[in-house]
């Protein structure tokens, strides 16, 4: 499964957000999965088309999909030099896909700083630092060993690699993430063999107090969105310690308490959804009188491997696939209507799938 590391300096609120994300969940039904490790929690992705589907066709069942989210704990100054919980923590957020970078935009007396005061550029900075240092390490060791290689080697996609590896190391050298660098079609799946940390996508939450969450922000949220913009990153404002209350909350009383806040969801929705979508996910539904189900694929997938997400045989066997998008069902309002009106589709192989298309496949067994 897809995983999104949450990364930032201790205290921000971190876990705080974690957990709530993680208790939130509890309450989604016929959840497929369980908790993996008390740092790992998988997460349903909310998705208001599911619940507009549902009107029209009422199933039995409705599933959503999921993703995961890890507490990476333990990222401090030095920690690529082996401080604090040192090397441990980068070998988490390797095998993420995506990183959620909480920065604290709240002042408590009461909560320590572990750099003595609120700065949220200056935190930025430092965990940003951390990663670079880590990728430095990391693609100068690489280089040495294939450098070497390709010497003696008629390899193509050897010589590719050091090209690519150099162009990272420069980027890096100059305090660029390895994100940053331009490759072509050819080159990008090279750099994702080398799982850097600073090439993954990053969205900034920034922590705030529930007085500046009402406000619309505060000086430190407008610093971080200039300095995301900067990066072409993403932001997204939140309130970690009212979330995780909303997350706690009976789910019948939850609607008052965010009528009462002015919002319409808890704001841990957004968040998954704007990492989901930073993870370039996208979402297919299969829907009947028995289930309505969402399926996660990535952009651009093709018909028999979006079957295949849901079986394997399902990919095998592919013959075609009957769909119709839940735009036409919410148009027409029935199955029967989007078929009068045309919108009714046959699609084979090469059909690629839309974000909230309904699919039925056809397949041999
Ligand atoms: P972590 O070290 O980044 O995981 O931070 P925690 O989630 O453990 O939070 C550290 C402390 O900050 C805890 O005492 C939290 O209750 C508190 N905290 C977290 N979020 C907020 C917030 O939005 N506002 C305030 N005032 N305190 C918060």
């Amino acid at each position: 499964a897809l995983q999104v590391g949450i990364v930032g300096l201790p205290n921000v609120g971190k876990s705080t957000l974690f957990n709530a994300l993680t208790s939130a969940k509890a309450e989604a039904a016929n959840y497929p999965f369980c908790t993996i490790d008390p740092n790992v929690g998988v997460v349903t992705v909310p998705d208001p088309r599911m619940d507009k589907i549902t009107t029209f066709i009422k199933p039995q069942k409705v599933i959503p999909t999921t993703m995961e989210f890890v507490d990476i704990a333990g990222i401090v100054k030095g920690a690529s030099q082996g401080e604090g919980l040192g090397n441990q923590f980068l070998s988490h957020i390797r095998q993420t896909d995506a990183i959620v970078h909480v920065v604290r935009c709240f002042d408590d007396p009461n909560i320590v700083h572990v750099a003595g005061s609120v700065d949220p550029i200056r935190d930025i900075e430092i965990i940003n630092t951390e990663l670079l240092l880590a990728d430095l390490d990391s693609v100068e060791k690489r280089l040495q060993r294939i450098e070497k290689q390709a010497k003696n080697s008629t390899d193509k996609k050897l010589k590719a690699e050091v090209e690519v590896a150099k162009k990272v190391q420069e980027a890096l050298g100059k305090g660029l993430p390895a994100r940053s660098v331009t490759l072509d079609e050819f080159e990008m799946p090279l750099l994702k063999e080398m799982h850097l940390l600073t090439a993954k996508p990053v969205l900034y939450a920034m922590n705030v107090s529930d007085s500046d969450f009402a406000a619309g922000g505060n000086d430190w949220t407008k610093a971080v969105i200039a300095r995301a913009a900067e990066e072409n990153n993403k932001t997204i404002m939140i309130c970690s310690a009212m979330e995780a209350e909303i997350a706690l909350l009976p789910p019948e009383d939850r609607a008052d308490f965010l009528a009462a806040l002015g919002a319409e969801e808890p704001g841990l929705n957004r968040l998954i959804r704007e990492a989901y979508t930073l993870l370039g996910l996208q979402t297919y539904f299969t829907a009947g009188e028995k289930e309505v189900r969402a399926w996660t694929i990535r952009a651009n997938t093709k018909a028999p491997q979006a079957a295949g997400v849901i079986h394997t045989d399902f990919e095998k066997g592919f013959i075609r696939a009957e769909t119709y998008h839940c735009e036409d069902l919410f148009n027409y309002k029935s199955e029967q209507a989007v078929k009068d009106a045309g919108k009714y589709r046959v699609e084979g192989k090469e059909y690629v799938v839309k974000d909230g298309d309904i699919l039925f496949f056809r397949f041999n067994v």
